[in-house]
C-alpha cells in the first residue's frame, strides 16, 4: 500500500508510527511542515527502505516561518521530494495569502532551479491560485495535489496540466467524491492518510485507513480491490521511474537491484496545529 502524504514527525511516537509503516509494507512519503523539522524527520526514515522524507513549508505556517525559505533552499539538494507546500485560503489563513504566495513562488523557483522535484501540494480554498503558481513555474517538477477539495473545473484543469492526486478516506467519503474522482486520471492517483491530522485514533499509525481508501476507490472506479491495488502500485512505479528530475535514489521497488535509470521527461485538509522544530 501507498501513503503518499503523512506526517510521521507529528505522531506522539514517530518511531512507532514508522515501525508500523514498515511492518505493513507501506511505501510512505513522510512530509514536513517546516524546513527546521526536516533534518530530524529524515532520521525517522533512516534504515527504512520504504519511507522517503519530503522537505516542506506548510502554507498555514508560512506567515510565521517565511524566514526559513533560505534554509529550505539550502536543504533542497538533500531530497527529491518536496512537501507539504502550497496555499491555504481558508478561515484564519486567507489574510496571509500575500506572504503564502511569495513563499510558494520562491519554493517553486528553487525546485525549478534544482531540476524539478516531486511535490506534495496543499490547495485548500486556493486551488486556482495553486494552479496559477504551478503554471508560472513549469520546471518545478511533478505536482501531486494532496486532498484536493476544489471545484471540479479546477480538478479538470489540474489533470490537463499533468498533475497527480493523492486521495485519502475523508476525500473519498465526501459527498463530492464520485464527481471528483471521475475526473482524476487513474494512472495519476495515489493514496494518502494525512495522518496524524486525519484518520488517526489513539496516536497509532492508521494502516487500516489506507486499505479502506483502496476499497472506497475501487467502488468509485467500479473495479475490484485487487485491480485497484495493482493500478496504484503501478502508478508509484511510474512515478519513480519517470521523474527524472529526481537524480537521487527513490523508492526501492526493484527488490534490491539498482533502479532503472532512464532519461525520461524531466522530470479539505484540516489545520496544522503542531510542528516540530
Ligand atoms: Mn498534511
Amino acid at each position: 500500500m501507498i501513503d503518499f502524504h503523512c506526517h510521521l514527525d507529528l505522531f506522539p511516537s514517530p518511531s512507532a508510527a514508522a515501525d508500523e509503516v514498515e511492518r505493513s509494507g507501506i511505501y510512505a512519503l513522510s512530509v514536513t511542515t517546516t524546513p527546521k523539522a526536516f533534518p530530524k524527520t529524515t532520521m525517522i526514515a533512516k534504515g527504512r527502505k520504504r519511507i522517503r522524507t519530503a522537505l516542506g513549508l506548510h502554507p498555514q505556517l508560512a506567515h510565521e516561518r517565511h524566514g526559513e525559505v533560505g534554509l529550505f533552499v539550502r536543504l533542497l539538494g538533500e531530497t527529491g521530494y518536496v512537501g507539504e507546500v502550497g496555499l491555504d485560503g481558508g478561515d484564519g489563513f486567507a489574510e496571509h495569502m500575500g506572504v503564502q504566495k511569495d513563499v510558494f513562488d520562491r519554493i517553486l523557483r528553487a525546485c525549478s532551479d534544482a531540476g524539478g522535484k516531486v511535490m506534495s501540494i496543499h490547495s485548500r480554498h486556493a486551488s486556482a491560485e495553486v494552479l496559477d503558481a504551478l503554471a508560472r513555474q513549469p520546471g518545478a517538477g511533478l505536482p501531486i495535489l494532496h486532498w484536493f477539495s476544489g471545484p471540479t473545473a479546477h480538478a479538470r484543469r489540474a489533470a490537463e496540466m499533468g498533475a497527480w492526486f493523492s486521495v485519502g478516506l475523508p476525500m473519498l467519503r465526501s459527498r463530492r467524491a464520485a464527481a471528483l474522482v471521475a475526473l482524476l486520471p487513474r494512472d495519476r492517483v495515489l493514496t494518502e492518510t494525512d495522518a496524524p491530522f486525519a484518520s488517526t485514533t489513539g496516536g497509532q499509525y492508521p494502516s487500516s485507513a489506507l486499505s479502506d481508501a483502496v476499497v472506497c476507490l475501487a467502488r468509485l472506479w467500479d473495479a475490484d480491490v485487487e485491480a485497484t491495488r495493482r493500478q496504484l502500485n503501478g502508478n508509484l512505479r511510474t512515478l519513480t521511474e519517470t521523474t527524472v528530475a529526481i537524480r537521487r535514489p527513490t523508492f526501492d521497488l526493484h527488490g534490491g537491484r539498482p533502479p532503472l535509470v532512464r532519461l525520461g521527461r524531466a522530470a479539505s485538509p484540516g489545520r496544522v496545529d503542531a510542528s516540530n522544530g
